[in-house]
């Protein structure tokens, strides 16, 4: 068990009264030695490396200067007040600008002693200057401390108000680290694991991490760190999929029969690709093993998920079970209604739809078909999850984009049979290994990972707002040639009004550009009724229209072949992986198809990467690597309710070696003990359950 020394209240450390413990715990929810510990510096400085001002040169680039204040000065009125530094040092002058806490640092600075700033340079009208920089003055003790390398910590406003800036905090540690040793900090990983990756012990690295004697050390401590971090979470995951496992019953679906085998052998539209065969196989394995299946499917836009979708579910009925597909919108549900109707016509098989709009009668009539049995396959949103709904053997549940039901949703849909049915979900965002090893670590996963065979890749163009008349020059031409095009602008909740207009000037523009009669416009946006929706939609799917405006409703999942030509506006408003799903519209016939990203000039340097990316590849899985980089796990999707935020030290977007060693080295100890009964397993054990008391739980999927 964990000493009581790490719970220790953190007011009991030398300096710290009742005022400066509340502020860490209401800044930095500090509340124990222990959090406190595992404040890990996000940084480390290397005293000895400077640039001089001259060599600052790049946008967004961070650097660390040396030299002194010359003049301080408040400028601006009002809102704009703020306070400028003239810093200099022997090549050259850069303002420092502080924006917020301006009357602080004025007075805390001092013209004509020597300061190390280091902050992230930002070009104005020309010139660089840097924002809100750190700044510390030039002390003896910083100059001894030179050999060195210097953490420093996240802080806020409040707590440098208290002197628990990144120096005042890096003091409290040292003195708390002075306490540490073998009685106080306990080991938490195995002497097996220890030795096998030669790990530092936990006192050491707890050490390290914070005054680190050299770079190697410093590396050791956060191998260990970040390694014990993901290991006790990919531990606690293969448990729960191995508990999952022995636990949960499921339908057997013994055999292939005849109409799996006769749609099969003559009723597939075209042969499969060898990665929805090798899927399909792995879905039949799964089904046939006496286990519920809990399975995953990502494959880009475009690798033909519904077609593996629906030889599971011929599966499902060869074996006398009705099974569901629910998708995350009214017009998707009623696409894959009728992509699977057309396909299965030949085998006289029932398949319904259940959507919101469903009309009470026939409501009723498909409840009762339902219970029956006479319905083989039901397709719909999450009406399909309504308790009213029940049928008679419910025995596979697709769900195309899964990130978009929740974790109740889904664990209603278990309810719907005496046993829980199998469950594949199906998503067409990539997610990067090392995220999906986390936040689907519970679940199997397959990948399709090869698109059906000629197509065209799509050729994606960057276009600033003074190109707007090629582009225009350009859907004329495509049109001409009889394509379709999609014309997307972005809705994001904040700026609804905002995007509103814009969509409608927008709108208004292209009428201009566009006249009737020549051409025709749909419009389709969250405001309209699903019937007005449906209207315009089938008006450009009966090609009575050749442009379709729309705002980001037809993201997920739209298939019409003949729209070659996605036109994205405010591109720059858009996420990586959004963007690369609008993309996934266009591409679908034999046509060439193109997308174009309108931006205004003025981008940033994570926008201006955005669209690099989106012009240099088609790879789903490369955009998203780029994309969790660019943002982090937190903000991409379904991260935040499953705990990868609590991640310490760990990076997912940095250390998917680190995690995989974790992953392997947990999967190894499960394989041979499941239980963790062995001795040398009880330590492993107990920090689980130690850890499951602190922590909040990771969501379980599927
Ligand atoms: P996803 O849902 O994975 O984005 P779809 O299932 O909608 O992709 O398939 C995209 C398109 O590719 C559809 O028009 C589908 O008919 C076609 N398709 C699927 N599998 C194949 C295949 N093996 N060969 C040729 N075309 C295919
Ligand atoms: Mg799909």
């Amino acid at each position: 068990m964990q000493s009581s020394f790490l719970d220790t209240p953190i007011s009991y450390l030398k300096g710290i009264g009742p005022q400066r413990a509340e502020a860490l715990q209401n800044e930095l929810f500090i509340f124990t030695y222990k959090d406190l510990l595992s404040h890990y510096p996000f940084r480390y400085v290397d005293r000895t490396h400077f640039h001089s001002v001259r060599e600052v040169i790049e946008d967004s680039a961070y650097y660390q200067l040396r030299g002194h204040i010359v003049e301080i000065d408040f400028v601006g009125d009002k809102r704009a007040r703020r306070l400028v530094a003239k810093f200099r040092d022997s090549s050259g002058i850069i303002e420092l600008v502080w924006f917020q806490g301006a009357k602080w640092m004025a007075e805390k600075l001092t013209a004509h002693t020597d300061y190390i700033v280091y902050g992230k340079a930002s070009s104005f009208m020309g010139r660089f200057n840097m924002a809100h920089p750190e700044i510390e003055l030039v002390t003896p003790e910083l100059l001894v401390s030179q050999s060195t390398f210097q953490s420093v910590y996240n802080s806020t406003e409040k707590l440098k108000f208290r002197n628990l800036d990144s120096n005042g905090i890096r003091k409290c540690l040292r003195l708390l680290t002075l306490q540490l040793n073998e009685q106080t900090i306990n080991e938490t990983l195995s002497q097996t694991l220890i030795k096998d990756f030669n790990l530092l012990t936990r006192l050491e690295a707890l050490k390290q991490i914070h005054f680190p004697d050299s770079r190697i050390l410093l590396e050791k401590a956060k191998f260990r760190l970040k390694f014990e971090e993901l290991f006790y979470v990919q531990l606690k995951l293969l448990r729960s999929n191995l508990f999952r496992h022995q636990a949960i019953q499921g339908f057997v679906f013994k055999k292939v029969g005849d109409i799996f085998n006769n749609f099969y052998k003559h009723h597939l539209p075209f042969e499969l690709t060898n990665a929805q065969k090798r899927v399909v196989k792995e879905i039949r394995v799964d089904m046939g093993s006496g286990k519920q299946m809990s399975r995953l499917v990502q494959g880009d836009v475009g690798s033909g998920k519904t077609l593996v979708a629906l030889l599971s579910m011929l599966l499902a009925i060869d074996n006398q079970f009705q099974s569901c597909l629910m998708a995350p919108t009214e017009i998707l549900a009623k696409q894959h209604f009728e992509t699977i109707s057309e396909l299965v016509k030949p085998l006289q098989l029932n398949v319904a739809i259940l959507t919101g709009s469903s009309k009470t009668k026939a409501r009723r009539e498909l409840h009762q078909n339902l219970e029956s049995g006479n319905i083989h396959i039901l397709i719909g949103t999450h009406a399909l999850i309504e308790d009213a709904v029940v049928f008679k053997n419910l025995g596979l549940v697709v769900i195309d984009e899964q990130h978009r039901f929740g974790v109740a949703q889904r664990a209603k849909l278990h309810k719907k049979n005496t046993q829980p049915p199998h469950v594949l979900i199906m998503t067409a965002t990539p997610i990067p290994r090392t995220l999906a090893m986390t936040l689907y670590g519970d679940l199997d996963t397959s990948v399709i990972d090869e698109l059906p065979p000629g197509r065209k890749p799509i050729t994606t163009m960057h276009f600033m707002e003074s190109q707007r008349l090629r582009l225009i020059g350009f859907m004329k031409e495509q049109i001409k040639l009889g394509r379709q095009v999609y014309i997307v602008y972005p809705l994001i909740q904040e700026s609804e009004k905002m995007d509103y207009q814009n969509l409608e000037k927008g709108y208004d523009a292209l009428l201009n550009d566009f006249p009737v009669p020549h051409y025709q416009i749909s419009i389709v946006h969250g405001k309209l009724t699903p019937q007005q929706k449906e209207f315009e939609m089938q008006r450009f799917i009966k090609r009575e229209t050749q442009i379709m405006v729309a705002t980001t409703v037809i993201e997920v999942g739209v298939n019409i072949p003949n729209a070659s030509v996605m036109v994205i506006e405010s591109a720059e408003r858009f996420g990586l992986s959004q963007l690369h799903q609008l993309r996934g519209r266009v591409g679908r016939g034999a046509d060439k198809s193109y997308c174009i990203l309108m931006t205004s000039y003025k981008l940033g340097a994570d926008s201006k990467l955005r669209m690099e990316t989106m012009v240099r590849t088609n790879d789903g899985f490369e955009i998203s690597e780029v994309d969790l980089k660019l943002r982090g796990p937190g903000d991409l999707d379904g991260t935040q309710q499953s705990g990868v935020m609590d991640l310490k030290i760990a990076d997912l977007a940095q250390d998917g070696q680190i995690l995989q060693l974790a992953r392997t080295a947990a999967q190894t100890i499960l394989n041979e003990d499941p239980n963790l009964n062995e001795t040398e397993n009880q330590l492993l054990l107990q920090q689980l359950q130690y850890q499951g008391k602190t922590r909040s739980s990771w969501s379980k999927i599927g």
